[in-house]
Parts: structure tokens; sequence; C-alpha cells
């Protein structure tokens, strides 16, 4: 029984020797496997810590929790390290989360101290999905990125049940992304046609991890990786054809390894070769074929163009993804707003702005004749806030009756920004289409299918008798009105 993967039937909530990834903030993704301890562990007596600038989460408080959940971060028994854990700073003995308040009963850890709630730090648990594997992966090589890899999937039509070839593997960001895509159950036996990923890598180390990985994720029934130098050896598995019907080249040179995807058996440059019958296409003979290639330089696009036009793919085309972030945020521009971060405090329009003109005028006027205005409080002078070192606006002294009175989610206006963290160039991808092989046989079947001349009801093309009678109608029309204008008196001559 194939072990369900928590990128593709995760359940409710985390689970022990399970895959989760904690959400630290926006960009900051990290993938754990959460561990059931029954002990101590490197010292902790909470067993497997988790420890982020948030915190220390033991993995106790992460287990059996719904996905999506906060977690707040734990006081660590830190035990043999030598330093103590200190209650005095114990916001409450108990903590909100389930699995944290069974810690004592779960079978298995019975052995471990029970987590206490710190009084700062959280973290997000979040179910495992391609897309945060990608943001948090350990990269062994460039990876592709979300924007490319969803783009590549939809146009090499992966979708549940289809057979894809990659090459190669590296840290396996495709990987994922894909197995997801064609799952459509897991397979049974070796004739079982479900969708699978046949992944190749060349490079021993990353092609262990990989293996590794895709175990661990529960991936290994829908991905198998073969250790291969695909250039040479080409993508059958065990000298059996993959069936595949689409493919993905993440390759330094994609075009050696194109005429190993070809329907016949075709030398590296496009010369056919007849002579061997025992060759067999890694290709589904009954499908057109989708593949695209993944490089960064655009003398790799010419010369796989070159050698997919050689070897027969049809409609060639090229695609640069250009991804942008967009930031939608309120902008609140105004001197009347209470002074926070995010608040640019200059006035907003020049109405604004000769009212603060006035107010400082008059507050210069009050000082000189040796009187402080009425509405200027002492602390009011005050430009510096010295609790945090920034800098606050200086009060106005204006009406505070016309301080905003929305809320301040609706407060300022709405704009946008595109981010500049944004990467630009990754790669072109190059797409193209190898149609099934056509013959008589084939030829019989589609006319069997769609048999022409006999089509019915089709515009263009009615049968016989209708046709007659179409034509009997016209002229009886035709017939008729040259009669009504045979019938039709002259007018009388004057
Ligand atoms: N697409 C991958 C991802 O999203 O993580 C990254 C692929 S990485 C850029 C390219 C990989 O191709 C490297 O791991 C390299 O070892 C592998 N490779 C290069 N030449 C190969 C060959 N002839 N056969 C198999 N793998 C090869």
């Amino acid at each position: 029984m194939t072990r369900p993967s928590p990128f593709l039937e995760p359940g409710l909530r985390t689970s022990a020797n399970s895959l989760a990834i904690v959400g630290l903030s926006r960009d900051n993704y990290q993938p754990i496997t959460l561990e059931q301890s029954s002990g101590a562990v490197d010292g902790y007596a909470e067993g497997a810590t988790l420890n982020t600038r948030f915190g220390s989460f033991p993995h106790s408080t992460l287990i059996n929790v719904p996905w999506g959940s906060q977690v707040r971060a734990s006081l660590v028994d830190t035990g043999s390290r030598g330093r103590k854990r200190r209650r005095e700073d114990v916001e409450s003995e108990s903590t909100p989360m389930p699995s944290q308040d069974e810690t004592d009963d779960k079978p298995g850890q019975q052995g471990l101290a029970k987590a206490v709630t710190a009084s700062s730090g959280f973290i997000y648990l979040l179910r495992p999905s391609p897309e945060l594997w990608t943001s948090g992966l350990p990269h062994r090589t460039q990876v592709v990125y979300t924007p490319d890899y969803s783009y590549v999937l939809q146009r090499i039509r992966a979708r549940p049940g289809t057979r894809i070839i990659e090459a190669g593997a590296g840290s396996g960001s495709f990987t994922h992304a894909s197995a997801r895509a064609v799952y459509n159950g897991y397979p049974r036996g070796d004739t079982d046609k479900k969708g699978k990923v046949f992944s190749f890598e060349y490079h021993q180390p990353r092609f262990e991890k990989m293996q590794e990985e895709i175990k661990n994720h529960g991936l290994d029934g829908i991905v198998h990786i073969t250790h291969r130098d695909v250039y040479q050896e080409g993508f059958l598995i065990d000298g059996k054809s993959p069936q595949a019907t689409a493919i993905f080249l993440d390759l330094p040179a994609p075009w050696e390894a194109l005429h190993h995807l070809s329907r016949r058996k075709i030398h590296k440059g496009g010369k056919p070769d007849d002579s061997d019958d025992a060759w067999e296409s890694p290709l589904d003979p009954k499908q057109s074929v989708h593949i695209c290639t993944f490089s960064p330089c655009i003398e790799q696009v010419t010369r796989t163009a070159l050698e997919l036009r050689t070897l027969g793919w049809t409609d060639i085309d090229m695609v640069e993804i250009a991804h942008k972030r967009i930031s939608v945020l309120r902008e609140r521009v105004g001197i009347n707003y209470t002074s926070e971060r995010g608040i640019n405090a200059t006035p907003a329009d020049v109405t604004e702005a000769v009212k603060k003109l006035k107010s400082d005028l008059k507050r210069t006027h009050e000082f000189h004749k040796g009187h402080k205005p009425d509405n200027v409080s002492e602390s009011s002078d005050t430009k510096m806030d010295t609790d945090d070192g920034v800098s606050k606006p200086e009060k106005t002294g204006a009406d505070d009756s016309e301080a905003p009175s929305e809320p301040p989610f609706m407060q300022g206006r709405i704009i946008h920004r595109t981010e500049n963290d944004i990467k630009t160039h990754t790669s072109y991808l190059m797409f193209a289409v190898l149609p099934p092989e056509w013959d008589d046989e084939a030829e019989a079947a589609a006319l069997a299918k769609w048999p022409c001349g006999q089509e019915k009801k089709t515009i263009g093309n009615l049968d016989k008798q209708a046709r007659k009678q179409e034509k009997r109608e016209m002229l009886a029309s035709k017939k008729s009105k040259k009669q009504k204008v045979d019938d039709t008196p002259a007018p009388a001559s004057t």
C-alpha cells in the first residue's frame, strides 16, 4: 500500500514523520519533517525542536495540528545545554494547542517534558504544496520557479493521467509540480497507466538525494527517478517505453537528447536508421507529444530549434515569462493622521498645507509674544519619539475633529507598485509538438470515425437529397416572384 503523499492527500492535520512547511514570514518558508520523540533530543527535554528567529518550537507542539494553524513558540528546557527555563517568564502553564496539552498523554511521548508557551513568537504550519516547496527547498542546482513551471505544465498539457519525461531532475522543483499535475491516483503494479513523471538525473549525489526526497514525500508511486546520462542512453525504463506525451528538458544541451525522443530510430542530426527493429520510442505512438526545453541563453535556443525542425517537430515557438509581483497597499498621506509607521505625514493638498503654515505662523507669533498657544501642550513640542528612535511628525495644532474617521485599513487611497526584488530573466521556454505518425491504417481509422462526404446537417456539407430539395425551393421562389411581376398592371400612359 503506497503511503499518501502530504503533497497530494495531506488530510486535515499535520502528522508525525511527515512533511510540513513552516511559514516564518511572507517570503520565508522552511520545510520540516515532524518527528515524534520519546525522550530528550539534542539536549532539549521537550524532544526534537525547531529553532527559528521567532522562537523555539518543539515538534510535539506541531504534530496533529490543523493545517494553517498559528503555533506559539515555547520556552524550551535546554537541559544539558546549560540554559535554565525561566518559569517566571511563562505566560501560561497551559497552551492553546491541543497537541501541547495532550503531550504527556501521547503514547511514546511519556518521557518528554511538557512544552510551555512563551510570551511571544509564532509560526504558521502550512500544508505542503509544490509552490511552497519551491520557495523553501534545499537548492542543489538552479531551479525552475512557479511562474515558469505553471506556464510550462499547461503548455505541455500535463493533466491527471499524463505521463511526463523530465530531465534533469536537479533539485526537484519541477518534479514536485509535475507530480501534482499528473496525479490521478496511485498506480498499482507495472501495467497501471496512471499519470507518472519519469525523471532522469546523471549526477550521482543529486540522484540519490532526489530519490530519498521523493520517497520521504510519498511520491515514489508517481515519480520514477533514474540515474542516467540521457544524451547517451535516452529515456527508456528497463528497456520499455514510458509512453510519454509530455516532455520537459532542463539540460545544458537539450539538442543532444532530442534524437532519443523520436518515433523512429534517428541518429543525432536527423539521419533515420530503420536497421534496428528492436528500437523502441519512449513516446506514446497514438498521441501528439508536447515538449518544452528550458534554456537561459539564446544560443541554446537556436541550436534546439534547428534540431527540433530537423527531427520533424512542428509549432515551434519560444516564450519568456516576465513575472512581476505587484504590491497593493493603501497610501495614507496627510498631517491629520496620527503618527505611526507607514504614514507619509506631509500635507495631502494645498488647503492642508496653507492651514499648517497659518497654524505654524500663529505659534511663532505667540512664542515671540511670550505666550504659549492655548491648544499646544508641552509634550506636543517634542519632535522625536525616543522610544524607538523613529522620527515622528510634529503635531500641527490642527483641529482634532479633522482627523480621519475611517478605520485604519480603509484610510488613504489604494495604490500599487511592482516590487523591485523580482528576478527578470530566468530562461527561454521553447515549445514544440510532434504529431503521431500517419499511415494508411491511421487514415482508415480517421475515415471510419469521421466519414468524409456523408455528413448531414453540417453547413456546406448537405446530402444530395437535401441539396436537390433546396434547389427546387429556390427555383419555385424565383418563379413565383417573376409571376408577380408579370401580373402587375402596367401604369397608364399620359
Ligand atoms: N529542473 C530542475 C529543478 O527544477 O530543480 C533543475 C535542473 S538543473 C538546472 C539541471 C540538471 O540536469 C542538473 O542536476 C544536472 O546534473 C542534470 N543533467 C545535466 N546533463 C544531464 C544529462 N546528460 N543527463 C541527465 N541529467 C543531466
